[in-house]
């Protein structure tokens, strides 16, 4: 009889570049492929609704490609030690393998599973298929942990990205299965329809993934440094929530660019092309911060910010949630965070400067608000996100620096597209006003059909006297 191999699913929901499975697979043995549901071992950072509608595709998804292999994805409820422990126990199944993840919960979690397993008899591995080099492996001249990203960066280019591993072509099957819970019974589908935008906005599968990378290449990412920061353009590649998932991994898209260049005749990549892969090693970066500084999800990197006097204000709180600020680039996007579950980094760096230092909220409120509402969420890339914008993280923005959402929508959106794209109650008017409707006369106004304070709202804050008060809270601090 063949031995058995169960390999666990996490971030990597994918059979392309997915060491597990191919180990397990190439072991000769029979393969129970599962996913675990097991939110309460996550707590605070188990995936909000928009991360669990995302889920929902993704898992179908896996199933129908383990599928097309003979095989199928056994979906189970946690906790996850007694679960294994139960497929264990009913298929007989003697090893045990799966992808590394890099949350402290996980790292934790992984670690005793590992030991129980181990003590049990079972064969553990476990393998990199989520980064490009994990983060035990990459330190600095002085043997720590990096802090700033241009040395990390340097650091990296010196390394080799190893190649991707094949795919399987066949999965062997166990003699028996276990029960699996049925996908629609974790109610990862919402009652309120807020979803129909994500459905059409995205395609939530790996075949949706390599579609959009291939086409990003082939099309854009020549073009990236110089569209990268404009919003409404199709200039960056969207490619985060197939990134989170485990839906693609980071080193195929390195290598497919790699590859897409030397087919192009060119030898190294052109600066546009490295500009994109340094985005990709902020991604590495992220995890590298969160592994070793794995409090930063709650406390700021450096200590002294602890004392920072955030307010509490939810009225604030919630015109900024809903896109009601007056401010129309900060609308817009919060507006297309709502309908998409995704926005734009430029406006992600202006919607965090403005809740952290224009309202003074506590960047913890923005992080679980795109927590539940991003379809990208990601424990590493949006605590370093948070931290960065609000100037207690690593390599951050310096205190100093306060994004003026008026400029900074007349600079990066300079034709209003993207704001008349989200905000089409001013759509009417023109774009000398539409980064600040407020200084637009009435005549003007009643031109575009807009009332102000009533189709649309004043500023909820004057940005200049804001500026004040954060820079004297920082200034303090900082003495
Ligand atoms: P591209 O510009 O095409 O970049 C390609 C990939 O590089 C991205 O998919 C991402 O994996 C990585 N990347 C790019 N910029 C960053 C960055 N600044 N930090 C880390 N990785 C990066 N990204 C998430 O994936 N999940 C989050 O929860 C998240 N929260 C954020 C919160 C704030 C306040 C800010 C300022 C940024 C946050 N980001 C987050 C980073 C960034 O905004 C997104 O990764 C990016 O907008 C995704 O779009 P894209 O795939 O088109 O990016």
């Amino acid at each position: 009889m063949k031995s058995t191999v169960i390999v666990w699913f996490r971030q990597d929901l994918r059979l392309d570049d997915n060491p597990a499975l191919l180990a397990a697979v190439e072991s000769g043995s029979s393969v129970i492929p599962v996913y675990i549901w097991s939110p309460e071992e996550e707590g605070k950072w188990s995936p909000g609704s928009a991360s669990r509608y995302w889920l929902h595709h993704a898992l179908k998804n896996l199933d129908d490609d383990l599928q097309v292999k003979s095989s199928k994805l056994i979906l189970l409820r946690g906790p996850c030690l007694e679960a294994l422990q139960m497929v264990i126990k009913t298929c007989s199944a003697k090893k045990l393998y799966w992808n590394r993840c890099y949350e402290p919960r996980a790292i934790k979690r992984d670690r005793f599973i590992k030991q129980t397993m181990t003590g049990q008899g079972i064969e553990v591995r476990d393998f990199n298929a989520h980064l490009l080099h994990e983060p035990h492996t990459i330190q600095n001249k002085q043997g720590g942990p990096f802090k700033v990203y241009t040395p990390f960066w340097k650091h990296y280019q010196n390394l080799d990205v190893p190649v991707p591993v094949k795919t399987p072509k066949q999965i062997l099957s166990p003699q028996k299965w276990p029960k699996s819970v049925p996908v629609n019974d974790f109610g990862f589908i919402p009652n309120i329809k807020w979803y129909g935008m994500i459905n059409d906005t995205w395609e939530m599968s790996c075949q949706g993934a390599k579609k959009s990378i291939r086409k990003f290449i082939k099309n854009q990412v020549h073009s990236y440094s110089e569209r990268r920061n404009f919003p409404a353009n199709n200039g960056v590649s969207r490619i985060s929530p197939y990134l989170h998932f485990g839906q693609i991994s980071a080193r195929s898209i390195w290598h497919m660019i790699y590859s897409y260049e030397q087919r192009q005749g060119r030898i190294t990549p052109d600066k546009a092309v490295v500009t994109y892969l340094k985005q990709l090693v902020w991604r590495e970066f992220a995890s590298h911060l969160l592994y070793h500084f794995p409090y930063t999800t709650d406390q700021p990197l450096y200590e002294k910010y602890k004392k920072f006097p955030w307010h509490r204000n939810r009225k604030f709180l919630t015109a900024w949630q809903q896109g009601q600020s007056g401010y129309p680039i900060v609308d817009a996007g919060m507006r297309e965070l709502w309908h998409t579950g995704w926005m734009h980094n430029r406006v992600r760096m202006i919607v965090a400067s403005f809740l952290t230092k224009d309202l003074l909220i506590h960047w913890h409120q923005g992080a679980e608000w795109f927590w539940d509402t991003l379809v990208d969420a990601d424990l590493a890339n949006n605590t370093l996100g948070w931290q960065w914008v609000a100037g207690c993280g690593a390599d951050a923005a310096p205190y100093y620096r306060i994004f003026n959402p008026v400029t900074q929508g007349e600079r990066f959106d300079p034709e209003g597209e993207y704001v008349r794209r989200w905000l089409p109650e001013l759509s009417g008017l023109d774009n000398k006003y539409i980064h600040k409707p407020w200084e637009a006369t009435n005549s003007i106004l009643s031109g575009a059909n807009i009332r102000l304070g009533k189709s649309y709202p004043y500023p909820i804050v004057n940005h200049a006297e804001a500026r004040k008060q954060a820079l004297s809270y920082y200034q303090k601090i900082r003495n």
